[in-house]
């Protein structure tokens, strides 16, 4: 290409103008200022913003890994798969007249493996991958990180081009940075015009071009982000990527040790068992640690010790997010013990999981299963429900003599149901509009509704105490209990009483 000295020209003749206007007696000052603002504005905008801070990574064919290098997220990885399958057969869905896939968006904590998933849905469906973050998008100045999105974009075009690929994939990591509400950030729009110009770009894709476009992106934080982005045709897919559990803990180790030599006795399991709460992240930390302390040694392998002493590492330099210590994990499974087992005596068969693995902001759960969505409910279900929701605390109370905090979600949706029951004249008042009914009565109709529920329950965990200690400890011990195993236990020891009978027998309370 012919050198073409434009800039040294353009210099030569603004030197040339400033000095003849010197000469002349001209004030240059506000000359001057005008033309370094332009010019400060012109850098900001094109050279550093919109394309040399774009930090985008991937798209090397040695980045890509397979789903079976994700350890202890099956469940993820299978609705991830089953999202994909619509791209990679898309010849035939378009025949159907699927709309194209736009959008998958990760949610869970740091460190779980989401930029893995990411990578291998790229591997999956034969695309070129692009990884970039939220933050990199926004800027102090308007319209830079809008920019930012249309290179992104036209990156990926070229990118796959270039590797003679059809599709590429996107990742965007911390989405909720620029995909926060509109209209949140006070100070000034830039945010908002940054996530327009992804939403343009998104529903630009339509799915039949040289390039078809998926963006994949991850968060921490899915209720921050504006609703437009949830909307269907845009991120319609919701994966949750939660911390693993003891299974999947273990996958991870294993996963992570198949290239490091370790010594006969080193027992995985009994590693996994030790690190509730760790992630992915800090589970390939914690075994280059193990690693680095052998090698310290001067170890030839790497023995069970050196594990144990990288757990305190690990746990020492990274504070994880969440991790209870002993005291709290036994008082959770008490908690969740409570909740399955007041479940299982009201409805038999109903117990699905319970678990003391911290997932999607609870540190346990307990789920149950129902026969069919209703829409009409019966007093006599209504109060199952209140009785499932408070055995919770009252587990708490009768095995460890105190409530916790940990029940104020249960408590919040047990006031629903009270409400919905005081409202369809299930409460002592009958049949009342409920603007007619002062707010001191209302209150003591909703106390009167807990207190029989708090009071058979009660009932029913006292006099089963020590079945629920020996359950809450086999769930401690074991981290997650099927309905299946958690029904043999419930059936060893078994009292009598069930709820049915209490029923027949009059004790019932209503
Ligand atoms: P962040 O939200 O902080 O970006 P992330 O969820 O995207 O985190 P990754 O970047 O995918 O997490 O994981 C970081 C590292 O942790 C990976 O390179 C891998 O070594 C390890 N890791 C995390 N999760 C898993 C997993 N499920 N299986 C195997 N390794 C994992």
């Amino acid at each position: 290409m012919p050198y073409k000295p434009y800039k040294e020209v353009a210099l030569g003749l603004a030197s040339a103008l400033i000095i003849f206007l010197a000469a002349n007696g001209y004030d240059l000052l506000p000359l001057l200022f005008l033309g370094g603002a332009l010019g400060l504005l012109f850098y900001f905008l094109h050279s550093r913003g919109a394309v040399r801070s774009l930090v985008v990574k991937g798209g090397k064919d040695d980045d890509t890994i397979t789903f079976a290098e994700i350890g202890g997220q099956r469940a993820a990885v299978e609705e991830l798969k089953e999202a994909l399958d619509f791209i990679r057969h898309y010849p035939q869905a378009r025949r159907l007249g699927v709309r194209p896939l736009k959008g998958i968006l990760l949610t869970g904590p740091p460190g779980t493996g989401k930029t893995l998933l990411a990578k291998a849905a790229a591997g999956y469906t034969d695309s070129v991958f692009l990884a970039a973050s939220g933050s990199e998008f926004v800027e102090m100045y308007a319209g830079v990180g809008a920019q930012r999105i249309r290179n992104l974009f036209q990156m990926a075009r070229e990118r796959a081009q270039q590797n003679g690929k059809n599709r590429a994939i996107i990742f965007i990591d911390e989405i909720d940075v620029l995909g926060g509400k509109r209209g949140k950030v006070n100070s000034h729009l830039e945010y908002d015009q940054t996530l327009n110009q992804l939403l343009v770009e998104m529903d630009g894709m339509k799915g039949d071009e040289k390039v078809n476009i998926l963006v994949i992106a991850a968060t921490n934080r899915a209720d921050l982000l504006d609703p437009a982005l949830l909307r269907p045709g845009r991120f319609d897919r919701q994966v949750r990527v939660d911390l693993p559990d003891k299974e999947g803990r273990l996958e991870i180790l294993q996963l992570h040790t198949r290239n490091k030599p370790l010594a006969p006795e080193v027992d995985l399991e009994a590693v996994a068992k030790e690190t509730l709460g760790f992630s992915g992240a800090h589970l390939e930390s914690l075994a280059n640690e193990a690693a680095i302390l052998a090698l310290r040694e001067g170890a030839n392998c790497i023995s069970q010790r050196h594990f144990m002493e990288a757990i305190e590492r690990v746990m020492l330099g990274a504070r994880l997010e969440r991790r209870p210590g002993k005291e709290e994990i036994w008082r959770v499974a008490v908690h969740e013990t409570g909740h399955a087992m007041v479940s299982e005596w009201i409805r038999p068969g109903s117990v699905t999981t319970l678990t003391v693995t911290p997932r999607g902001g609870a540190l346990g759960y307990f789920r149950q299963q129902y026969d069919e969505d209703s829409y009409l409910y019966t007093q006599e279900q209504l109060e199952g429900r209140l009785a499932v929701l408070l055995a919770g605390a009252i587990a708490e109370e009768v095995v460890l003599g105190t409530r916790s905090t940990g029940a104020a979600n249960d408590f919040e949706q047990a006031t629903r149901i009270a409400e919905t029951m005081v409202r369809s004249g299930m409460s002592r008042l009958g049949v009342a509009g409920s603007a007619e009914v002062p707010e001191e009565l209302h209150h003591e109709l909703l106390k009167e509704i807990f207190s029989r529920q708090e009071e058979r329950v009660k009932n029913y965990l006292e006099g089963n105490r020590s079945r629920l200690i020996s359950i809450a400890e086999r769930l401690l011990a074991e981290e997650r209990l099927t309905g299946e195993v958690f029904r043999e236990l419930f059936a060893q020891e078994r009292v009598p009483s069930t709820c049915q009978q209490e029923k027949r027998g009059g004790k019932a309370n209503k």
